[in-house]
């Protein structure tokens, strides 16, 4: 063992591992439930993903992104390969891990539009969704070493757990990789301090993310002014779920250059994660309950013949204040999303 992986390395013992596969089964048998209820009971699986699991989300990648690296069920399918010892563990070269960041960010902002015409309406267009997804998933894994792939390269969630787990505040131990193969630089699970800034070896690793941390907060507000429609019949229809979110992101990226010159990059990633995330559940929370914008959308519980409607002004400003106290104010973690594995001998 060399130096370094000395003073990183953290071993799971036999206990938290067995704890950990648990967990990770546990988590992996909740998301075929849900998946099996998208296809089977559609009304149902889709309040328990888009109403439940996805508004959660968010605020977990937050405060503890090391947990959803740990138990992710696509993570699961992905490195199921690896866990069985019949992954071919190919390196991705530093230009083709940019790429594969480019590609997961350019299929977050194609994909979520499609939620309002095909995705939140429809389970059985859901489970497609994330059945396509997952198989993605599968077969990087089959060819690629450990996270390089998927978790840290096509995953369309992964750009977003860049931006938010800026000071997530738990340490924990990484419960996939079992020795560190350096698969990806910076490996975003164990780089202290990583933001969509912090893999700057190509242009393609600059551009994704400046398109994640500049654009994301117009995107979100842009996104909530769309309603759901059922389906798409016309190119108008299409381009319309897509021009207020990309309206959003063109203002966002001229609120970043204009901030540009009074901020810090650092402090400039943190008050655009905030803001996206806040502006999330300033529409989010209202929707769920009846009293979003469209107040047939996204509902879970409706409750807008029951509560006033202040209160979720309230929780608006509440939430906003959190995500700024917690992501730019409180105290800076020194510790990476999970920690790093000891190092493996090179190969
Ligand atoms: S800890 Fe090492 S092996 Fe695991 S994803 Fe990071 S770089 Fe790859």
């Amino acid at each position: 063992m060399n130096k370094a992986s000395k003073k990183t390395a953290h071993q799971l013992s036999a206990r938290s591992l067995f704890i950990w596969r648990a967990i990770q089964i546990a988590v992996w048998i909740v998301g075929a439930s849900i998946l099996f209820n998208l296809i089977f009971f559609p009304k149902l699986g889709i309040h328990l993903f888009w109403n439940i699991l996805i508004p959660v989300a968010p605020a977990l990648l937050v405060v503890g992104v090391g947990i959803w690296r740990n138990v992710c069920p696509m993570a699961s399918n992905a490195l199921f390969a690896r866990h069985m010892g019949i992954s071919k563990r190919k390196k991705l070269s530093i230009s083709q891990s940019g790429k594969l960041n480019l590609i997961a960010v350019i299929a977050l902002f194609l994909i979520v539009p499609l939620r309002h015409a095909f995705f939140d309406l429809n389970g059985f267009y859901t489970a497609m969704l994330i059945l396509s997804l997952g198989l993605i998933a599968v077969v990087t894994g089959f060819f690629f070493e450990w996270k390089s792939a998927w978790c840290s390269g096509l995953c369309p969630v992964h750009p977003v757990e860049k931006l938010y787990g800026l000071n997530h505040q738990l340490s924990l131990p990484n419960a996939h990789c079992d020795r560190c193969h350096r698969c990806v630089t910076p490996c975003p699970d164990s780089t202290p301090g990583i933001t969509p800034f912090s893999s700057k070896k190509t242009k393609v690793h600059k551009v994704s993310g400046f398109l994640m941390v500049a654009t994301f907060p117009g995107f979100v507000w842009g996104w909530f002014q769309v309603p759901d429609v059922d389906g798409i019949s016309s190119f108008g229809q299409l381009l319309g779920i897509y021009k207020m979110p990309f309206l959003g992101m063109l203002a966002s990226i001229v609120l970043y250059l204009v901030l540009n010159y009074f901020f810090k990059k650092k402090e400039l990633v943190a008050i655009f994660s905030a803001s996206a995330v806040s502006c999330y559940y300033w529409y989010r929370l209202p929707a769920l309950f009846g009293f979003g914008l469209y107040p047939l959308d996204g509902v879970l519980v409706d409750l807008s013949g029951v509560l006033p409607s202040w209160i979720f002004t309230v929780l608006a400003y509440t939430t906003t204040l959190f995500f700024f106290w917690w992501i730019l104010f409180k105290k800076p973690n020194k510790f990476s999303w999970v920690n790093r594995p000891v190092f493996a001998e090179k190969e």
